[in-house]
């Protein structure tokens, strides 16, 4: 997932759920629940007795009601358990069966008591030699991973449509599952979905709206249920090249198919450097702008959101971040959500090879130094929180929403962990290390000690390296040894910043070869540098400075998502009231998080922005999915629902 900036406050009541029961259960149904012990801190399941090995799904959309109703058919791996624990949360139970279809015998189960966080547990009575079990169900408005969507709110305007997101601990919400990512299962599903739409899957997919409804998906390698997703909507395909497309609503596949245009040599450079695609078809949808993340790296099909369409091709390296998870993350999974980073360290650091291999070392450099800022603004802002230690590589999030790992330590301190490993032991050995690494773990999943004890017997150790890998995985910040990226555009534009503040005109640019100066236009530099160059004014420049800036490059009106909320936030910070407008339409639109999540913390920071924050994000609430929701609700102190007890 490509996210960064995440809150942390959600508060989690006591995961002990299973030591209720009600009363007018059998006393066989009291014995499987006291039985029953929680083996992780973000799942009820049992895997280490009984564990999904397959699943199918039947399962039909209703855009009436706003409504999955399905069954999910369970084939396990009982190693003489008599009871399986199954994770829910917003589901409605109807029945739950034991046997083949067409031969299924009714079976007892009883939910654990919810709560705010994890759902509850779903407890089957099973024999020992059950091997399918079949759960009845429907969703309902709490299933926070669905995201509906009324026709006005997509492109076309003439459709509903729906996604899911499942990561972290969504999946429960849709399905009732064992949502724990290191239990891999295989799927297939048939969906029933209104004449006219298209359902896409993370799985093998059609390219052309079938005449019924009706759509079959196979998902034949075995993956995390947080993987598990659905698309619904009018939508076309594009090829765009050999084993990859792009999807979206027809209105924008022109826009799609030319900003992705790169997707195939994409691939070819993440081949070239780590190994074979493993998921044969590579495909992406962009989804309505209510999508919470930049992209989800589904298997088979990245989901992204539109703000990727920046028309310049500039806001690719998103693409390259989810297609590096086809190896990192997708391939090889953290075995718990505490070793987060081992998806998205080794993600942003794939990424930015994916980028240097296409675009060269400048632009690589200049995406890796961003995000190093943010870096080290987020670990100082984690520091003087509640909790410091989330600037460890390895979490511990016992008792709290996994979501709190979701920041730039995983993803970025992860990736610079990672280059400076690559610095001291060289580039060759270290993709031999990296490639032995996806290739030895390949669909499995594992833990940061795991990982710890395979670097040091696998590179350190031949290498007679000593590197202070504990401290990096285990201590706080950012160890004095991270690798030192210099990159003279990015210092440039930074010198540009400060030679515009010092009152210089910067609009006027000397070339060699001419002898007359050109105009400054934005075209000139990439949205990173323009990124470089507005973190770089100070937060109280003055309000004509401002003006000059928009007057000559138009910030405030310039169609880019980054560029936008850059501007925005210093908008805010310097009291420039001219952005307002612009600004309310963009927090109106768009609902990634990564854009909402800094621009309504600055305004909740100002006293006399946050009533007009409140009233802004009053009417935009229902246009962003749960994710987003919970966030800002946090943010704002809005709205707050009291905790289930
Ligand atoms: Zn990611």
């Amino acid at each position: 997932m490509k996210i960064f900036k995440l809150v942390s406050i959600l508060l989690l009541l006591s995961l002990f759920a299973c030591d209720y029961f009600d009363d007018s259960q059998s006393e066989e149904g009291k014995k499987i629940i006291t039985n029953q012990q929680i083996r992780e801190s973000h799942s009820y399941a049992n895997i280490e007795e009984v564990f999904t090995k397959h699943l199918h799904l039947d399962m039909e959309v209703d855009f009436d009601n706003n409504s999955i109703y399905a069954v999910a058919r369970h084939t396990m791996i009982n190693k003489g358990s008599d009871t399986a624990v199954f994770d829910i949360k917003g589901l409605e139970i109807q029945k739950v069966t034991l046997g083949e279809k067409d031969h299924e015998i009714n079976t007892n189960f009883v939910i654990g008591m919810e709560d705010s966080i994890l759902g509850a547990p779903l407890s089957v009575k099973i024999d020992k030699n059950s091997t399918l079990i079949n759960i009845y169900y429907k969703t309902t408005e709490g299933s926070e991973a669905l995201d509906w969507l009324k026709p006005e709110m997509t492109k076309g305007k003439k459709f509903p449509y729906l996604y899911t997101q499942g990561q972290a601990i969504l999946t429960r919400t849709w399905i009732p599952s064992q949502d724990r990512p290191s239990n891999r299962i295989t799927y297939s599903a048939d969906v029933k979905v209104p004449e006219g739409m298209i359902a896409l899957m993370s799985a093998k997919n059609p390219t052309k709206k079938s005449k019924d409804g009706l759509y079959h998906f196979e998902m034949n390698q075995p993956i995390p249920v947080y993987l598990i997703a659905l698309a619904v909507g009018n939508l076309e395909y594009r090829k765009i090249g050999k084993n990859c497309g792009v999807y979206s609503e027809p209105e924008m596949i022109r826009q799609v198919a030319w900003e992705f245009k790169d997707l195939r040599k994409m691939i070819v450079a993440a081949e070239g450097i780590y190994g074979k695609y493993q998921w044969e078809q590579y495909d992406v949808i962009v989804l309505p702008y209510s999508f919470p993340f930049g992209g989800m790296e589904n298997p088979r099909l990245t989901f992204a959101n539109p703000t990727l369409l920046a028309g310049d091709r500039s806001l690719i390296s998103v693409i390259a971040h989810e297609l590096a998870h086809s190896w990192s993350g997708n391939l090889v999974t953290n075995a718990t959500w505490d070793d987060f980073w081992l998806n998205e360290g080794f993600t942003v650091y794939f990424e930015n090879r994916i980028m240097q291999s296409l675009y060269g070392k400048d632009i690589a450099d200049i995406l890796a130094l961003i995000e190093f800022q943010e870096l080290k603004a987020e670990v100082k802002e984690i520091s003087d929180g509640d909790h410091p230690e989330d600037t460890y590589l390895k979490l511990s999030l016992d008792g709290r929403n996994p979501d709190d790992g979701m920041t730039s330590v995983a993803y970025v301190k992860g990736a610079f962990f990672l280059k400076t490993l690559e610095e001291k032991v060289g580039r060759e050995k270290f993709d031999v290390f990296v490639k032995g690494y996806f290739k030895k773990f390949q669909f499995q999943t594992l833990t940061t000690e795991i990982f710890e004890k395979y670097l040091e017997d696998n590179l350190l150790k031949p290498n007679k390296i000593k590197f202070n890998t504990k401290a990096w995985l285990y201590g706080k910040g950012i160890p004095k040894n991270c690798i030192k990226i210099v990159s003279p555009r990015f210092v440039a534009m930074q010198k540009m910043a400060d030679n515009f503040n010092a009152g210089k005109d910067i609009f006027k640019i000397k070339v060699k070869k001419r002898r007359r100066k050109i105009d400054l236009k934005r075209d000139m530099y990439v949205t990173q540098e323009w990124l470089a160059f507005i973190r770089r004014l100070p937060r109280n420049i003055s309000i004509d400075k401002l003006k000059l800036l928009d007057k000559k490059l138009d910030f405030k009106g310039w169609g880019n998502a980054e560029i936008a909320t850059e501007w925005y936030i210093l908008g805010v910070e310097a009291g420039y009231e001219d952005i307002r407008p612009n600004m309310e339409k963009f927090l109106k639109k768009v609902g990634r998080r990564k854009f909402l999540l800094p621009i309504y913390k600055t305004l909740a920071n100002r006293p006399t922005d946050l009533k007009w924050a409140k009233d802004v994000y009053a009417e935009s609430r229902a246009n962003y999915h749960a994710v987003s929701q919970n966030t800002i609700d946090e943010i704002l102190k809005f709205n707050l629902k009291p905790a289930k007890v």
